[in-house]
C-alpha cells in the first residue's frame, strides 16, 4: 500500500525518564522505514502503569523527553496526549493525526516487550486497521507478529537500559551517565526526580 502523504512514526512511552535506548529505537525506525519524523509521543496517564508505582508529574517527563530530544532530526517530542488529559490511548493519537492529514501513514513503534502487549490496548482493532505496528527487536529476537497486522520488524542493537533501573540508581546514587543525554543528567536533578522513590 502507497500513499503520498507524510510517514510518521508515533513512539510512546511514559519517559519516566527518557534513556539512549528510546533515542536509539526511534532513529533507527526512522532511518530503516524511510519516515519523514518520528513523534516521542508523552503519555499523561499511563493507565496501564498506574497503581503499580507513582509516576512522575507528565510535565516533568516531557521537559526530560525535550532535552533528551533536543534537536535531533527528525525526531520530535509530541505533547497531545498531556493536553488531551485522562488515560492516554494510542488510538485518539492516532485517529488525531490522520484528522489532521487524511493522506498520513501511521507507524506505531514498539520495543519488543510492549509489542506482547498490545492486545491490551483499548480499542486496539482500530489502531490495527489505521497503522503499521513496528516492533524493535534486537537482532535473533522471535518476536512473531499475530496474524491480521501490518507489521515491520527494524532490527536494532538492543540496548539493556530501562526507565526502572534509571529510578533504582539515582534513589542509590548511582550514575547515570552514558546512559541518558547530559542534559537529561542535570534535568533529572534540577527537578529533583528520582531520589526518594522508585
Ligand atoms: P519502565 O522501566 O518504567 O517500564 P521503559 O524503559 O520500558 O520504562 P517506557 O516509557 O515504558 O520505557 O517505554 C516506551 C517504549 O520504549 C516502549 O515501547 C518500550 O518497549 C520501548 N523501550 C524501552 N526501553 C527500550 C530499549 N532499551 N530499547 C528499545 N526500546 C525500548
Ligand atoms: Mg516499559
Amino acid at each position: 500500500m502507497t500513499s503520498a502523504g507524510p510517514r510518521i512514526g508515533i513512539f510512546g512511552g511514559t519517559f519516566d525518564p527518557p534513556h539512549v535506548g528510546h533515542l536509539a529505537a526511534a532513529v533507527n525506525v526512522r532511518h530503516s522505514l524511510g519516515l519523514d519524523l518520528v513523534l516521542l509521543v508523552v503519555a499523561n496517564v499511563p493507565w496501564q502503569k498506574v497503581g503499580e508505582r507513582p509516576v512522575s508529574p507528565a510535565a516533568d517527563r516531557l521537559e526530560l523527553v525535550r532535552l533528551a530530544v533536543g534537536d535531533v532530526e527528525g525526531l520530535e517530542v509530541d505533547d497531545r496526549e498531556i493536553r488531551r488529559g485522562g488515560d492516554s490511548y494510542t488510538a485518539d493519537t492516532v485517529a488525531e493525526l490522520l484528522e489532521e492529514d487524511p493522506s498520513s501513514e501511521v507507524f506505531v513503534i514498539v520495543g519488543s516487550d510492549a509489542a506482547a502487549g498490545l492486545p491490551t490496548w483499548e480499542r486496539i482493532d482500530e489502531v490495527r486497521a489505521r497503522s503499521v505496528i513496528v516492533v524493535v527487536d534486537r537482532p535473533g529476537g522471535t518476536w512473531g507478529p499475530p496474524s491480521g497486522w501490518r507489521t515491520e520488524r527494524v532490527e536494532v542493537p538492543r540496548l539493556e537500559i530501562s526507565s526502572t533501573d534509571l529510578r533504582a540508581r539515582v534513589a542509590d546514587g548511582r550514575p547515570l551517565d552514558y546512559l541518558v543525554s547530559p542534559s537529561v543528567v542535570s534535568g533529572i536533578e534540577r527537578l529533583g526526580l528520582y531520589r526518594d522513590r522508585r
